[in-house]
């Protein structure tokens, strides 16, 4: 099968797009620039031996932005959606943020609907942002959830980045409704992503945000100033399980019309320390003094049942996680 996956440059994409070439499919990705574009095509040669191609799309909140970016040939048969904004400030909330996570959404929906009618499953990458409440949790988070940030409250800084996610999520269940398209819909709902950092990363300093804790504790940054608090975020997962969970996503046929809510398991930064700590040693001189775990009591509990049992992802454990990014970032040191 043939695939075009959005936002190539992203953490999860960069994930999504090794895992896509494992099993075989053949895949474009969208990137910003050329340059871009030419990184990732000579990271994967590099590193995987195979090839990919790219197209560019600058601005996806542009109407038809997709509409030549669909068209393929042969034609694609998937496509996955990644590209969306994810940083904690944003200068303007509506141009930088919203725009761009709903209207990119709309708007890849609209040219495959118009353009593409050989594609028949689309994935979104959401987010547990567009699942968990902003306070009064459930005991037992699961798909059925959504969060419930208000259109009124999304230029609100502090939630502007969930609103954008849920927004998004909400206007692609409603765009396959209105309008029958050929192609079913999943969506995937992770929580908060560790994993190790893209190949075809600028510098340290463009990291992911969700990486940047790990980045932070193993470049001496916590050292003086004590282990940063955990919160509002203890909940995380593998960026290579919510890789294979977008792949799986695409073909399981039971898939479709499902959100999927992929999450590992709990975490805090104390706990991230103790793993570093304990195996890497020779970064003893960078670490914080350990520190008391912040993890809440009486937290809420998470069911991921629909993505172990449809999409048959195993869950990899914080340890490894953690040990995995910090390799990486150690590697993109010594290269750098
Ligand atoms: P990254 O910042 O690494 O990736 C974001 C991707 O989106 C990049 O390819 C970026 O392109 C692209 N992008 C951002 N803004 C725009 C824009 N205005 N126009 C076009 N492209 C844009 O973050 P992640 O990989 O973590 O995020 C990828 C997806 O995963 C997002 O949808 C995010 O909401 C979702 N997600 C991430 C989680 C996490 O913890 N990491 C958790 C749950 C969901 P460029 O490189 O050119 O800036």
């Amino acid at each position: 099968g043939k695939v075009l996956l959005t936002g190539g440059t992203g953490f999860v994409a960069s994930h999504v797009l090794d895992c896509l070439l494992e099993h075989g499919f053949e895949v474009v990705v969208t990137v910003r620039s050329q340059e871009k574009g030419q990184r990732i095509v000579k990271s994967i040669d590099e590193a995987l031996g195979k090839q990919v191609s790219f197209v560019v799309v600058e601005d996806i909140a542009q109407d038809g932005a997709f509409d030549e970016a669909v068209k393929s040939d042969p034609p694609f048969d998937y496509v996955v959606h990644t590209a969306s904004p994810f940083q904690l400030h944003f200068e303007d909330p509506v141009r930088d943020c919203l725009d761009p996570a709903i209207k990119g959404t709309t708007g890849i929906l609209k040219s495959i609907h118009s353009h593409a009618p050989t594609v028949k499953r689309v994935v979104i990458t959401s987010s547990s942002a567009a699942v968990l409440a902003l306070s009064d949790h459930p005991k037992v988070y699961d798909e059925s959830r959504w969060c419930d940030v208000t259109w009124e409250q999304a230029t609100d800084p502090v939630y502007t980045y969930r609103a954008s996610k849920k927004f998004a999520e909400q206007s692609a269940w409603s765009f396959h409704a209105a309008h029958a398209p050929s192609f079913s819909l999943a969506t995937i709902n992770n929580t908060y992503t560790f994993g190790p950092v893209p190949r075809s990363l600028a510098s340290l300093g463009a990291l992911n945000t969700s990486n940047q804790r790990i980045r932070d504790l193993v470049q001496g940054r916590m050292r003086d100033s004590g282990i940063h608090p955990t919160a509002p975020v203890f909940t995380f997962v593998d960026v290579r399980d919510v890789a294979l969970a977008h792949v799986r996503a695409l073909t399981v046929p039971e898939a479709g019309g499902k959100r999927f809510y992929v999450v590992g398991g709990f975490f805090s930064n104390p706990r991230i320390a103790g793993i570093v700590r304990r195996r890497f040693p020779q970064l003893e001189g960078r670490l914080p003094p350990d520190g008391e775990d912040d993890f809440p009591e009486g937290h809420w509990a998470f069911d991921n049942s629909r993505s172990r049992e449809v999409l048959g992802v195993e869950y990899t454990g914080l340890e490894k996680s953690v040990v995995d990014t910090v390799e990486s970032i150690l590697r993109f040191e010594g290269a750098g």
